[in-house]
């Protein structure tokens, strides 16, 4: 590995885009052999030892970029670790030389399509809100949503201290009373989905994330993995 800048490094090893690579600098959680570094100007290279909260980072062996998608059951967590100990979405990807991160988040009890990879870049263009990738979920929600509820819903909502970007809600079928409806947003707030169902008054009952942009999770069985083609990978630019 060639000697380069320490937010660079952090970014190259998936642990967070080079803009929030340079704010854990600043924070003073990153240290180089085992002195904290605060500033920006420190380069690395191959005798390095770099950690994050105190846990080593190891170099990438090489400068292969993963991408992944995982199709996400329901009892998983999509953080790396979990103060509870629940298992994690990455037990699930084994045989990944490198350390991967999963791209945004699915709740516990959300299953579907994730994203995982190494490319700090990646994870950051995904999740920027200002490239408006469209992700879209299967939800089962209790009732059925009136047309008016459906417009209100696409006009955007009111949700504790933000107002959503006009979002697309379509109903599927309705079965005892209840509604199966596929729900578009290009935003990623915590439990959105959930939340803005909820606003109109329908409770999510179950989730599934089914796509994220041109990238569908099709026929991917629950629980496995696959590497994105080249051309998925690009697709996404
Ligand atoms: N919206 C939600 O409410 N939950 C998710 O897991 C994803 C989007």
């Amino acid at each position: 590995m060639a000697d380069m800048r320490l937010q660079k490094f952090l970014a190259h090893s998936g642990v967070a885009s080079r803009r929030a690579s340079e704010e854990l600098i600043r924070e003073g959680r990153v240290s180089v052999n085992g002195e904290i570094v605060t500033g920006m100007g420190v380069t690395v290279g191959e005798e390095d030892t770099v950690s994050l909260d105190g846990k080593i980072i190891s170099g990438i062996e090489d400068n292969e970029k993963l991408y992944i998608i995982l199709h996400k059951p329901v009892g998983y967590v999509s953080t790396a670790r979990d103060q509870f100990g629940r298992p994690a979405v990455t037990d699930l990807v084994q045989d990944v030389k490198s350390r991967i991160y999963p791209v945004g988040r699915l709740d516990y009890d959300t299953s579907g399509l994730l994203l995982l990879t190494n490319d700090g870049e990646f994870t950051y263009r995904l999740t920027h809100p200002k490239h408006e990738i469209d992700k879209v979920y299967r939800a089962e929600v209790s009732g059925i949503p009136s047309q008016s509820e459906i417009e209100k819903f696409e006009k955007g909502l009111a949700i504790e201290d933000y107002v959503t970007s006009p979002a697309k809600l379509q109903l599927l079928s309705a079965k005892g009373g209840n509604a199966a409806v596929l729900v578009t947003i290009h935003e990623g707030k915590n439990r959105q989905v959930r939340k803005m169902c909820e606003a109109i008054g329908h409770k999510v009952l179950s989730l599934k994330r089914i796509s994220i942009g041109p990238i569908a999770l099709g026929e991917l069985p629950e629980g496995k993995w696959r590497k994105l083609t080249r051309e998925e990978v690009e697709s996404l630019y």
